[in-house]
Order: C-alpha cells, then structure tokens, then sequence
C-alpha cells in the first residue's frame, strides 16, 4: 500500500530517506530550509567507511583523556562553560564505551555498515553517478615506527575477523602510493575497501535530484510547524502549500531535538563539532590521508585538499571556535605542502551523536505515525542509503535488511 510520507531534513540521511520510500511507490515529500545536502553532509571528509566496523568510543586511555583535559589534543577539545549540560550525556557516552558494553554496540554497528557500499552503489547506480567516487580506500599515516606497529597489530586481527582489506605500508610504499606527501613518515594502513567522494554534497544532490526524477516533491521551508491532526497523522503549513498524511519521518541531524523535545520526546542526542578548510595549489593527494596520532584528514575534493578536524564538545548552537583547524593546520602542512587556503573562514558542522553511539532508526514512542532518523555520527555519510532501507522496512512492515531492534529510539524510552 503506498502512503503520503513527509521527509524532514535533506541531509545524506534525509534524503536517502526519501529516496528509499519514493523506490518503493509512496507518495514523499522531502522538505528543508535549504537545498539539500548544504549541511553536515556537506562538510564532511566524504569516506564512505566500509572498515568502520566499530564506532568512535569515548577514549578511555589515561594519556589521551589528559591530552584532552589539558587542551593538549587536536582530536577533541571542548567549551568549558558546555560541560555542566553536556556531563550528563558524556557520563553515559563513557560508560556505553567501556568494555561491559562496547563489544554488543559494535557489533551492532558492523551489522548496518556492512550494507553501507551495496545500498550506496544501487542508488548511486540509479541515479546515474558516475564520476567523483574513487575505490581505492583511504590511509591512515603514523610519524613513529612503533605507532604503526601497534595500530597494524590491531588492524590486521580487525581486518582477519571481519572480511576488510588492508595493507600496512611502508614508508617507501607510502611514498610510492602517495607523492605528494612529504618524506619521514613511519608508513600507514591502507585500508583498501572505503570509497571516497570528491563533493559529499554533490553526492546527497544527485539523490535528490533522482527522488525528484521518479516523482517525489521537494519542498523548502521549516520543519518546525509539524503538528499531528485531530484524526490522527501529521501536517505541516508551508509556502508551497498544505501537506497532510499518516507519515513524517524527523531526519534532522543535528537538529532532531528541537522538533522532538517540544513534543515531549527527550532523546539523549548531543553534536561532537567539526570544521573545515580547503587548500590549493600543492601536489595534491589522490587518497584521503588520515593522521592517526594528530586525529585530522586531508582528502581530495573538487574544491582543493579539505582539512577536517577532530571532535569539539560544545554548545550546537554556539558561536565557531576554530582552534582545531588553525592549530592543525601547520601539522598538517609538516605532511604535505598547502599553499593556498581557499576560505578565508572555516566551515562548521555538528556530528548528530547518541549516547550509546547507534543511531536512532524507528519509530518515535508514543507518537502514532513519527518516526526517527537520526544520530548516525561520525559516519552519517556512510550510513544513509543502509539506514533509510532499514527505516523503510519498518514504515512497510516488509521484511527488514537487518534486525532493527539496538537502533529502535524506544531503547530509550522502554
Ligand atoms: C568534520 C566532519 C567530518 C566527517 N566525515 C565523515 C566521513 O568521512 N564519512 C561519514 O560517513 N561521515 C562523516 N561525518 C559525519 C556525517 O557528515 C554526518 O553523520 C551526516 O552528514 C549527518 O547527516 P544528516 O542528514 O543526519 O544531517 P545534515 O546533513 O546536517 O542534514 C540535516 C538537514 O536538516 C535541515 N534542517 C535543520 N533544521 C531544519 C528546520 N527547522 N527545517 C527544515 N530543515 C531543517 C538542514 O538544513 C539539513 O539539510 C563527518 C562529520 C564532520 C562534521
């Protein structure tokens, strides 16, 4: 049976949403403030991250948690005066990455992203992307011999026990695979099975250009007049007119709280922040290059090499705070030449992050007809064809990719 469904959010996860339901004969719309994929899904390293198998845990190493502490990490920082209404959600973040909890999360996690390049390669099929993926995976460089040794231990028993490819390289083969790059690293995993984007954004636009080929609307306006109807269903007022029907699906990113909180659902969602800058004029890399021990990437996109930063735990909302990028950026520049900085300021965008680090895929509790998609991350990016199809299942009661109960939003609300 095909329903009226209204999308909310055109981000890689909204989008895809929409997409997912339009393929399968329901009547979507998708509305945004803006055009699609302009957001985070925009900012992004654009990995699609096959490897990662296992989701960002909270660091629980001594020395990383005092880096961080004493504002010695490029990784993470944070606003001090966010901390007392961040505490809360931190506190379970910790505990869901300790070793009681971590291995049942990440198993989870890898049952989704094992789908992430089969229902990414349909979509980009149908929607006739051709250009500006590469499938050649990424790097992860090191500067110390025994740091590569060690992350190659571990990396190669994740690679045995879950099907990935890898490879350490040296630091002749580094030097082989990556020219540009400048001498006196230690070497780097090549994780050979991730894709990656030129223009993450671009790619979100090509799908909503699709779901609009194969009939679906696309609205602009706010998502914040969604209201449910006496007789049950949803409705919203906009510019372009009155929509009404049984469905609306709230894929909002980092902006998911504000639509759910006045309607009563309290979602333990909080944003690690991330910046970026491009660069031109250097040698260029042809892989994203991860720096393992410093927590930044330099990838390859159309606009130049795009520096992106580790995590800032701060307000969403709050004014941007740089430091990460601007302290990165001459580590950065010890790995490769970048002459010219395209953007005279950095661009900002919020990691929509939950506490036990599933995103939330199901339907809202208590709330007849609403549904959640959101949460998913460092990898939001990577996950949003998988993780529509499974929404989508749900939405149709067909038989789902995989089983949908650790990334239920009741789990939070049993
Ligand atoms: C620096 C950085 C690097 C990253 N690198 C990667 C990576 O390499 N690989 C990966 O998989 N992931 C990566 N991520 C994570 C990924 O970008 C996110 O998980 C993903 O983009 C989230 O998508 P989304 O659709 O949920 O949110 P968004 O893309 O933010 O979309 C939300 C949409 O909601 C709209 N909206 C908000 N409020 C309203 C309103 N009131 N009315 C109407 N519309 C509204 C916005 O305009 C926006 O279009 C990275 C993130 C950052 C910050």
């Amino acid at each position: 049976m095909s329903h009226d469904i209204l999308v909310l959010g055109a981000g890689m996860i909204g989008t895809c949403t929409a997409l997912q339901l339009q393929r399968r004969g329901h009547r979507v719309t998708l509305l945004d403030r803006r055009a699609p994929g302009l957001e985070t899904s925009y900012g992004n390293a654009g990995i699609i991250q096959r490897e990662a198998v296992q989701p960002y845990a909270f660091p629980h190493e001594p020395q990383l948690l005092w880096q961080a502490a004493t504002g010695r990490s490029l990784a993470i920082r944070y606003h001090l005066g966010a901390l007392p209404g961040l505490l809360p959600r931190l506190a379970r973040y910790w505990l869901a990455s300790g070793a009681g909890r971590y291995p049942t999360i990440a198993s989870a996690y890898g049952r989704l992203i094992a789908h992430c390049q089969s229902e990414h390669e349909t979509l980009m099929r149908e929607a006739g992307v051709v250009e500006g993926v590469r499938r050649q995976g990424y790097l992860s460089v090191f500067r110390s011999p025994q740091g590569l040794e060690q992350a190659a231990r571990e990396a190669e028993a994740l690679a045995r026990e879950q099907g990935l490819g890898l490879d350490v390289l040296s630091a002749a083969g580094l030097a082989q695979a990556e020219p540009g790059l400048r001498p006196g690293l230690a070497g780097a995993l090549h994780w050979r099975d991730p894709w990656t984007v030129q223009d993450p954004g671009a790619l979100v636009q090509a799908y909503a250009r699709h779901f609009e080929a194969l009939g679906g609307q696309l609205w602009q306006g706010d998502a914040g007049g969604l209201s449910r109807r006496s007789g049950g269903g949803w409705q919203i007022q906009t510019d372009q007119g009155l929509w009404q029907g049984p469905h609306a699906v709230v894929a909002l990113g980092p902006w998911t709280p504000r639509l759910l909180e006045p309607l009563g659902l309290r979602l333990p969602l909080f944003v690690k922040r991330g910046y970026h800058r491009h660069y031109r004029g250097g040698p260029g890399l042809t892989l994203p290059v991860l720096d393992s021990e410093q927590g930044f990437v330099l990838a390859p996109m159309a606009q130049g090499v795009r520096l992106t930063t580790g995590a800032e735990l701060a307000r969403r909302d709050a004014a941007p705070t740089p430091v990460q990028l601007y302290r990165a950026e001459p580590v950065a520049r010890g790995l490769i030449d970048l002459p010219e900085a395209v953007e005279t300021q950095p661009w900002m965008g919020c990691r929509p992050c939950t506490v036990d680090m599933l995103p939330l895929i199901g339907p809202a509790p208590g709330q007849p007809g609403l549904w959640v998609h959101a949460g998913h991350g460092h990898q939001g990016f990577t996950l949003g064809p998988a993780s529509a199809r499974l929404l989508a299942d749900q939405i149709d009661g067909t038989p789902p990719l995989i089983d949908p109960t650790p990334y239920l939003p009741s789990r939070f609300r049993p």
